[in-house]
């Protein structure tokens, strides 16, 4: 068996933040998993990296996805978990397809977008709702609760539909999802709940805080299943190595492009990079919000507070969430408030690293060239990691083996491709019948005495 993988705070080094002692133990995978955030309020970091050799990389040729899964996962997590039940979790999270799209030469697509939410998110919060269910202390019900805005909400809520001792509530603000957002979270069903606020966002998060720092509550194993969770980042691993080694010729390197907000998903990117892919350069192109290509550039880096509101909305981030754990990987320090305490290795990040902000105007254009020219209909997401790509290869010179991630279904963004292409995206399986779908949600205002009242009423601690 190999070194077991024990994970750290990246807020460890820190003298009181905020009033919050440093967090300088390790903790388990598990422990990782089911705490989400160090008690410091910092990410969770593995402190080894586990390395797949390109002979390991290489025989996944022609597999299914399943196979690069085992392998990736399996390099973090085999003294965690026995390999059968590995294996079932994985089949459980990935029944849909991953296609690899030629757009011109050997520059493709990969598209993430055909889960049950059709957006990448789908990825991540699958796996880790099956791998919450697994480390979960069995006599009791784990309680997932959620505030969201939109996209993220039912990524989480469809991940966790049917998953064994499991439960999910998502709060979300009554007047601030749209109408098919609205019917996506109220009618998931079974363990999952909606309950609309009548509040904003901010209230919806709020609740969620106090319930989780309430010690009258303490009965009801709460997790909080969010973003910088590492469960979330492991699976976001596995499909660089899935495409690269679908495409690649005689372990070639390749040019990877991931549109970015809170840097998830680029993170499994650089992850694979450290354990063995040969990724020539990692371009990380950003919608309006420039605070990461203008801190590559200059080389300090300032949040940019409010974040500005584009049509590739999912990345409408001031302050990437998982900037934390990219300044960490090169020997930097910043805090989720934006605070740098030590500036990473720039050198080191530039030869690893593009980024570019990516306008809605060049967005926009993007949709339209890609469609006229190859017939391939992209989404605002997409054509700004398309666009990314793109300005990369104008600037270092064409390079034979590109990917670039499509990371939402273009029929979620069916006024814009009307609009810019004059048709209507075929919508996938995974969409059709929402509109018919029933289901009603729970209906609290913005008050947390009534809030923890609907909890202790509503939720169930044990099975
Ligand atoms: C969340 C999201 C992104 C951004 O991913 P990060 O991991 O936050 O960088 C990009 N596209 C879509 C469609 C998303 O939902």
């Amino acid at each position: 068996m190999k070194n077991r993988i024990f994970y750290y705070s990246t807020n460890r080094d820190l003298d009181n933040i905020n009033g919050i002692a440093p967090f300088r133990k390790k903790v388990t995978f598990s422990e990782a998993l089911l705490q989400g955030q160090a008690p410091d309020e910092g990410l969770y970091m593995p402190d080894s990296i586990p390395r797949i050799s390109l002979g390991d990389i290489l025989s996944l040729k022609d597999k299914p996805y399943i196979e690069a899964a085992m392998l990736v996962t399996g390099a973090f997590l085999d003294s965690e978990i026995n390999a059968g039940i590995l294996r079932k979790i994985i089949e459980d999270s990935y029944p849909f397809d991953v296609p690899l799209q030629r757009i011109t030469d050997r520059k493709y697509i990969m598209r993430l977008d055909l889960g049950p939410t059709a957006s990448f998110k789908d990825f991540a919060a699958r796996m880790m709702a099956r791998l919450m269910s697994h480390f979960r202390d069995k006599k009791k019900i784990l309680n997932v609760l959620v505030a969201t805005s939109g996209d993220t909400g039912s990524a989480v809520g469809e991940a966790f539909k049917g998953v064994e001792g499991v439960d999910v509530n998502i709060l979300y603000p009554k007047g601030e999802v749209s109408g098919r957002q609205k019917k996506q979270l109220d009618t998931i069903g079974d363990n999952v709940r909606a309950i609309s606020i009548n509040g904003k966002f901010d209230d919806c998060q709020d609740l969620v805080k106090q319930a989780f720092s309430d010690p009258s509550l303490d009965y009801l194993s709460f997790t909080s299943a969010n973003s910088i969770n590492f469960g979330r980042i492991l699976p976001q691993m596995v499909y660089y190595f899935y495409a690269y080694a679908q495409l690649c010729r005689d372990g070639e390197s390749i040019v990877v492009s991931v549109p970015s907000g809170n840097f998830g998903n680029a993170l499994g990117c650089e992850y694979a990079r450290r354990m063995g892919l040969p990724v020539k350069r990692l371009i990380m192109p950003t919608n309006e919000n420039y605070e990461f290509p203008r801190f590559l550039k200059e080389g300090t880096y300032e949040k940019l507070s409010p974040s500005l509101a584009c049509i590739s909305n999912a990345m409408n981030v001031g302050h990437p969430s998982n900037l934390a754990r990219f300044f960490e990987l090169y020997s930097g320090t910043v805090d989720r408030t934006g605070t740098v305490y030590r500036y990473p290795d720039i050198d080191a990040m530039r030869k690893n690293i593009f980024s570019v902000s990516i306008s809605d105007e060049e967005t926009k254009k993007c949709i339209k060239k890609t469609y006229e020219r190859y017939g391939i209909i992209l989404e605002p997401h997409g054509a700004v990691g398309w666009r990314g790509l793109e300005i990369y290869l104008e600037q270092y010179g064409d390079f034979p083996l590109c990917v670039s991630l499509e990371t939402a279904h273009p029929a979620k963004f069916p006024d814009e491709i009307v609009e810019l292409l004059g048709i209507t995206p075929g919508v996938p399986d995974s969409m059709k019948g929402i509109d018919e779908r029933k289901g009603r949600p729970a209906e609290l205002p913005a008050d947390y005495k009534m809030f923890r009242e609907y909890l202790r009423d509503n939720l169930r601690s044990a099975v």
